[in-house]
């Protein structure tokens, strides 16, 4: 692991979102274990746009319980300062028509990085374990859901709520692509990533699931490159070990694309990260 010295991991959850496990402090112990330099702690923010008999405590936290975990982030972040540099993060939903609650929640705190996350398509989730069986219906109902995917993920990243867009190419989490690649969405969401700044993960939760690769994939995360979009480095831990996951081999892989620096954020301001010569 020692390739992931100096590096930083912007995405990582806690046992608050009821399916990861650990407190935010193992998640920093072993970051610092890793040599990392920075560690953003992100959980799941709360259904803010579901009324409170739709929360469900296996996918994120309540909103009450929202005050205490920046609490005891912030708490972090000054317990190690000079150690690690803690990032108060969110993983926060874009959903369409809530903007203006999901920014009046972000103007609370003094978040470091917000990620934004399409999971929520219109009343099903995109990568839920439940929702494998939509995609199990076959070709057609597989490309409708990544045509809205990408055009939901387009106005996302056009809110310009978020600084970093999580798990770019989720809906390939089960294994199910659409049978031609959807390369004009893909390239209208390039350009809006361009047109506003806005970041993008490497993330090795990929290898994790069936999929079994990075998002984004190969061939988006090239045309990314291309396009300058800044890259920042994820895991979306969801158990402590599972922090800087498989950063040993992202970093070559990026190397091998001609990337020489990541990025993480402070009070949501890129700070450039130089990538280690291999
Ligand atoms: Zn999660
Ligand atoms: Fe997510
Ligand atoms: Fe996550
Ligand atoms: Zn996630």
């Amino acid at each position: 692991m020692l390739k992931a010295s100096g590096l930083a991991d912007l995405h990582t959850h806690t046992f608050r979102c009821g399916h990861a496990r650990g407190h935010e402090e193992d998640y920093v112990r072993q970051a610092i274990a890793l040599g990392l330099s920075a560690v953003a702690v992100t959980d799941h923010i709360p259904f803010y746009w579901l009324p409170p008999e739709a929360h469900d405590p296996t996918l994120a936290m309540a909103p009450e319980q929202l005050p205490a975990y920046v609490d005891s982030v912030l708490a972090l972040k000054e317990k190690y300062r000079g150690t690690i540099e803690v990032l108060l993060g969110i993983e926060a939903d874009f959903v369409e028509g809530h903007e203006e609650q999901l920014a009046e929640i972000l103007r609370r705190y003094p978040f470091d990085v917000v990620l934004g996350s399409v999971h929520w398509l219109d009343g099903f989730w995109v990568d839920a374990p439940s929702s494998q069986r939509l995609y199990e219906q076959g070709p057609a109902k597989v490309e409708a859901i990544w045509h809205r995917y990408w055009q939901k993920l387009e106005k996302a990243i056009r809110s310009q709520l978020f600084d970093v867009m999580a798990h770019l190419d989720l809906p390939k989490k089960f294994g199910f692509f659409p049978e031609r690649p959807l390369t004009e969405l893909e390239s209208k969401v390039i350009a809006a990533l361009t047109a506003t700044g806005t970041a993008v993960e490497v993330s090795t939760a990929g290898r994790r699931k069936p999929v079994g690769e990075d998002y984004p994939s190969p061939s988006l995360l090239e045309r990314l490159v291309a396009a300058r979009v800044p890259l920042v480095l994820a895991s979306d831990a969801h158990a402590p070990e599972e922090v800087g996951f498989g950063f040993s081999e992202v970093i070559p892989r990026l190397s091998r694309l001609g990337v020489n620096e990541v990025f993480y954020f402070r009070r949501r301001q890129p700070v450039t990260l130089r990538l280690p010569c291999e």
